[in-house]
């Protein structure tokens, strides 16, 4: 019998607990490992930068429930895959990253990529290891991929020596097999506070229901779903937890944000955190006498900016929503005598007329909001959001703002952004990982229509460039993925859409003294990013018009490979920081 190497055990453990997709980039020593991985039947997919390799695999744990596995070389590999470690943990999304390191006896002697990882990664994971020996192996990284998804997910890293690696055994009776690893245990609530908070919140004058990524992850939509139903409570999604509860129900207080925050006095908080996406719970934006009664599968989250831990229950979303249900019984909200909900229809008309008329604009070039209308329009006519055959992840200031309520979801886990660490540069690797837990191994044995699923990215043109070259890893693994770069050549709100002007823009004088060239939000003029698509042998559309994005749209969307439509849109407005020099510019077009 041959003798077993390293990789080729690292590789049978990987899938052995259920690995069956890893992300990342080879090289010295870790190629091995990889091949190893593919010969047993593990997809492997290789990106074009650790830090996009690490995203899609957290993002990937996510979407599937499980942690998604990333591979990386060491030293310079694993600062890369860090970006990951530090998205994983801000977002609770279940990582577990791998490593290759130098060999075990060179230690401190300047040997290639050395890099103490486990001192540097152990305060930012649950669990960093390095196997001591070949028969550990499959101990430590059952051990770690358990430890990054039980409780609340975070990320776990295990350091892979290249000694180990090009190890070998002769004897296979001495390895023993890394056991499957399945899905964590679950908790509920005790019946004596069940009851209390059943009795709180039929108390409630103006109750609120806030659903979070951590209930689209613990998959309770079905029972959040009959909660909201039977008890007529009015709810608000975080960005990621739209689609729990499709966004046209009625009870839906999205479009009437802020008015629920102020007046919603019993708030059930299920898998979001009371941090800077809801504005720490803190008045005026919330009503300072607002109750908060969070559930999390954290005990650690309990009472963190809340007020009041006592109220907090710590346990699974699925099971604790089942047994308030049944707890609150046949009790449910009245909303005719309730001024609260007509506070909340008042402002929803009122915000849903402003936003149309914003996306109705006729200017040339195109607003955020008119494109997103016609691409919403579009994509509906193909594909309807009930259907749920659409994945979007969207990203870049603006470009995420604004069309997270153009694009309705009707269904979970279909809507992915930039996330608790607002982390820019994401959106291709999430576009990656979305395609291949929606339309690769993980998806086998799903059925229906909305099976397969088309994954459209919306970018701004900074955002994209954190990661553009990954549009060629797309192109190579044939993934039809379609992505809309919103062109506003800059950071923020983009300069100008005048080319003279722009340019005058980056050498104007004052009294003859520069004023400094480039601003620091500036990009370049009008990049041509759908060139980018053409040279991978995928397909790329530049747009201007309504008429030409609603064409290439309609082209993307029944594209076989992945597709750039780079829509140039208008620069200097949606920008949220005011500077003296924009507002100096704004006034410079307007007197045109
Ligand atoms: P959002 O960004 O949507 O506000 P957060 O990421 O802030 O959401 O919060 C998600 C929360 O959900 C985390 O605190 C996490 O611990 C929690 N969580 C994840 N899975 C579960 C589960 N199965 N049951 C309960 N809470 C969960
Ligand atoms: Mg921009």
């Amino acid at each position: 019998m041959a003798p077993l190497t390293g990789a080729h055990i690292i590789a049978r453990c990987l899938r052995d607990v259920g690995v069956t997709v890893i992300f990342g980039i080879v090289g010295i020593p870790v190629v091995e490992i990889a091949e190893e991985a593919i010969n047993l039947g593990i997809r492997f997919i290789g990106f074009r930068n650790e830090q996009a390799a690490s995203y899609a695999a957290s993002a990937y744990g996510y979407l599937t429930g499980r942690p998604g596995v990333c591979l990386v070389v060491g030293g310079p590999g694993v600062l890369h895959g860090m970006a990951g470690i530090g998205n994983s943990n801000a977002n609770a999304f279940p990582l577990l990253l791998l490593a290759g390191s130098s060999e075990t006896h060179l230690v401190s002697r300047g040997a290639f990529q050395e890099l103490d990882a486990i001192s540097l990664l152990s305060a930012h994971t649950k669990l960093a290891l390095r196997p001591p020996s070949l028969e550990s192996i499959p101990d430590v990284i059952q051990n770690t991929y358990r430890t990054s998804w039980y409780g609340r997910p975070g990320s776990g890293f295990v350091d892979l020596p290249a000694d180990l690696i090009k190890g070998t055994l002769t004897d296979t009776e001495e390895i023993a097999e890394a056991a499957p690893v399945p899905d964590g245990p679950k908790g509920g609530v005790d019946e004596a506070k069940l009851f209390k908070l059943a009795q709180l919140i039929k108390s409630a004058k103006a109750p609120l229901v806030v659903i979070g990524k951590g209930a689209a992850y613990a998959r309770a939509e079905i029972v959040i779903r009959e909660f909201v139903q039977q008890t007529n409570i009015p709810f608000l999604p975080t960005p990621m937890g739209k689609g729990v509860i499709a966004d046209s129900h009625p009870a839906n207080a999205a479009s009437a944000r802020s008015t629920a925050l102020k007046e919603a006095d019993v708030v059930l908080i299920l898998g979001a955190r009371l941090n800077w996406i809801l504005h720490f719970g803190d008045a005026p934006k919330w009503n300072p006498s607002a109750q908060f009664i969070q559930v999390d599968v954290s005990a650690e989250e309990i009472g963190r900016n809340s007020g009041n831990a006592e109220l907090g229950i710590v346990g699974d979303i699925g099971i604790v929503v089942s047994q308030l249900k049944s707890a609150i019984g046949t009790w449910s909200y009245s909303t005719t005598s309730s001024s609260y909900v007509q506070h909340l229809s008042a402002a929803k008309s009122k915000n849903e007329s402003t936003a149309a008329s914003k996306a109705s604009s006729s200017k040339l070039p195109m607003t955020y909001a008119h494109a997103f209308s016609i691409i919403e329009r579009t994509l509906r006519q193909i594909s309807p959001p009930e259907n749920g055959g659409i994945v979007y992840v969207s990203e870049g200031a603006n470009t995420m703002d604004i069309s997270r309520s153009i694009f309705p979801v009707s269904h979970p886990r279909l809507r992915l952004d930039a996330g608790t660490y607002a982390t820019m540069g994401v959106g291709l690797g999430y576009a990656i990982a979305a395609h291949e837990a929606y339309n690769g191994s993980a998806a086998e044995g799903q059925s229906g229509p909305a099976r397969r699923k088309k994954i459209v990215a919306l970018e701004g043109d900074s955002a994209f460039g954190f990661s553009a070259m990954e549009v060629e890893t797309m192109a190579r693994y044939g993934m039809d993925i379609l992505i809309f770069v919103m062109n506003n050549g800059g950071v923020y709100h983009g300069d100008s859409n005048d080319a003279e002007e722009w340019l005058n823009m980056q050498t104007k004088t004052k009294d003859g003294a520069r004023q400094g060239g480039l601003r620091s939000t500036s990009l370049g003029w009008e990049v041509g990013y759908e060139k980018l698509a053409e040279a991978c042998g995928g397909a790329g559309y530049v747009v201007r018009t309504p008429e030409e994005l609603e064409k290439a749209t309609k082209d993307g969307y029944e594209g076989r490979s992945v597709t750039v439509v780079n829509v140039i849109i208008e620069a200097g407005q949606g920008g949220k920081l005011e500077f003296g020099w924009q507002a100096g510019a704004g006034n410079k077009k307007k007197s045109k």
